[in-house]
């Protein structure tokens, strides 16, 4: 999506990221001059990285949750707000020059792991893999039951409407494709299910992507 923002309107299109609990997009944002995370405006943001289990604080570069603290704020500041986003900080100097500290792309949400078969799994990861197959349109829905008492996992792929007029083994090439790729990402197998484009139910903002029918 992102190529094709910058090709049609002809810009160079940069991550900026923000929580509407902070102050909306602006906490940071991508250099222009090079792609290598997002430099945290400092002067009014202190971010840490802690463990999301112990809440303890970690060394500059390891992968936590994001805790941000305003310092400027006014009438709505917040103090330590853990932003559920997993991401690392990089505290390497940029070849920009700017000294503020930079934040790698959010990975994902703790909110968001999914343990299956013991396995920790990001529904960011499984979109990756969707994104770089060709065929597949960016919706998804991920299902997590539990069958004899194992976890089953079944990701639902809205694919392009031509490969409903062709003949089935296209689909079970596409089927075999995806199924491969996720198990070499997650290190789990998953069942893949073709639907329909516009079948899947859409979201505002940010979407449900899973529906755990474990939880009762
Ligand atoms: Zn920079």
């Amino acid at each position: 999506m992102r190529d094709e923002v910058e090709r049609k309107l002809n810009i160079k299109a940069v991550d900026i990221y923000g929580l509407s609990e902070v102050m909306g997009p602006g906490v940071a944002m991508q250099c222009l001059e090079t792609d290598c995370g997002m430099h945290i405006f400092e002067d009014h943001f202190l971010p840490e990285i802690i463990d999301p289990d112990t809440g303890e604080v970690l060394p500059p570069g390891e992968q936590g949750e994001l805790v941000i603290t305003t310092l400027t704020k006014e009438a709505y500041p917040v103090i330590r707000y853990r932003t559920r986003g997993l991401t690392r900080l990089l505290p390497e100097p940029c070849p920009c020059g700017r000294t503020f500290t930079r934040m790698h792309r959010i990975f994902g949400r703790t909110d968001d792991i999914l343990i299956i078969k013991g396995v920790n799994v990001f529904p960011t990861q499984i979109e990756s893999v969707l994104f770089d197959i060709d065929g597949t349109a960016p919706h998804y829905r991920i299902v997590v039951e539990c069958e004899n008492h194992q976890d089953k996992a079944t990701v639902m792929v809205e694919v392009k409407e031509s490969y409903f007029f062709d003949e089935m083994k296209k689909q079970g090439v596409l089927i075999d494709t995806i199924k491969s790729r996720l198990a070499s990402e997650l290190g789990i197998s998953v069942a893949v299910k073709l639907v329909e484009e516009k079948t899947l139910e859409r979201f505002e903002g940010k979407g449900q992507r899973v529906i755990d029918k474990r939880k009762i």
